[in-house]
C-alpha cells in the first residue's frame, strides 16, 4: 500500500500551486508571533484554574518552582526531536521515502525531499505529532495538577509551546483543509518547504519553481 502514497517523479497534468517556506523572513516572523498565542493562553487557563478551583496546591518551595521550569526546559528540548521524529516515523511507514532532518535557528524538520506525497498520506505524517502529543501533555498537565501547582504551571507552558511549536503543521493542514481537497493533490516536502501540486489534467505544462 505505500506505493499508493506517493509518486516518484511528478505525473503529467500537475501544476505547482503552492510553495510554502517556513525559512522565510515574512513567513517565520507571523509563525513566531503565533506560536506565543497557545502558550499565553495555556498558561492563563492553568493561572485560572489554580486561582478558582485549586490554589492551595501551589508549592511554596521555591527551589521546587526553579525545578519545576528547568525540568519543563529539558522536556522542550527533548521534545524537539521527538516531535520531528514521529514525522519521519509516520512518513516511513506512509512511504518508505528517503527522510531528511534539520534544525535552523527559527525551524526544526523533517521532510522526504525525494519523492511527491499523496494528500492523505502528505496530511497525515505532517499532523502527527500535533495529535500525539497532545494526547501527551494534555495528560502530562493534568497529571501535575494533582502533584504540584507550580509543577501543573511548568506542564501547561509546555503543552502551549507544543501547540505553538506546531503553526506550521497547521498551516500546512489548514491548507489541506480548505485549498486542496482533491485527494490526488501531491505534495513534495523537503522539510522546511512545501510544495502543493494539483492536478489540472493538461499535459506538456510548464512547471517551475
Ligand atoms: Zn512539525
Amino acid at each position: 500500500m505505500k506505493s499508493d502514497n506517493f509518486e516518484k517523479e511528478l505525473p503529467e497534468g500537475y501544476e505547482l500551486k503552492l510553495h510554502i517556506n517556513a525559512k522565510g523572513s515574512k513567513l517565520t516572523a507571523i509563525y513566531l508571533v503565533l506560536s506565543f498565542v497557545p502558550i499565553l493562553i495555556t498558561v492563563a487557563a492553568a493561572c485560572l484554574i489554580i486561582e478558582f478551583v485549586g490554589g492551595g496546591l501551589l508549592s511554596l518551595d521555591s527551589l521546587y518552582r526553579s525545578l519545576a521550569f528547568l525540568a519543563a526546559a529539558v522536556v522542550l528540548m527533548v521534545y524537539i526531536v521527538l516531535h520531528e521524529l514521529v514525522h519521519g516515523i509516520t512518513y516511513k511507514a506512509l512511504t518508505g521515502g528517503k527522510l531528511t532532518f534539520g534544525l535552523r535557528w527559527n525551524v526544526a524538520f523533517c521532510g522526504v525531499p525525494d519523492i511527491f506525497v499523496y494528500r492523505k498520506a502528505a496530511k497525515t505524517a505532517v499532523l502527527m505529532p500535533f495529535l500525539v502529543f497532545n494526547v501527551v501533555f494534555v495528560a502530562l498537565t493534568v497529571g501535575m495538577y494533582f502533584v504540584d501547582g507550580c509543577a501543573f504551571l511548568a506542564a501547561a507552558f509546555v503543552l502551549g509551546m507544543h501547540i505553538g511549536g506546531c503553526v506550521g503543521d497547521l498551516h500546512v493542514t489548514y491548507m489541506f483543509d480548505h485549498k486542496f481537497k482533491d485527494n490526488k493533490t501531491l505534495m513534495r516536502d523537503t522539510g522546511p518547504e512545501q510544495f502543493f501540486y494539483v492536478y489540472t489534467g493538461v499535459t506538456n505544462s510548464d512547471i517551475s519553481e
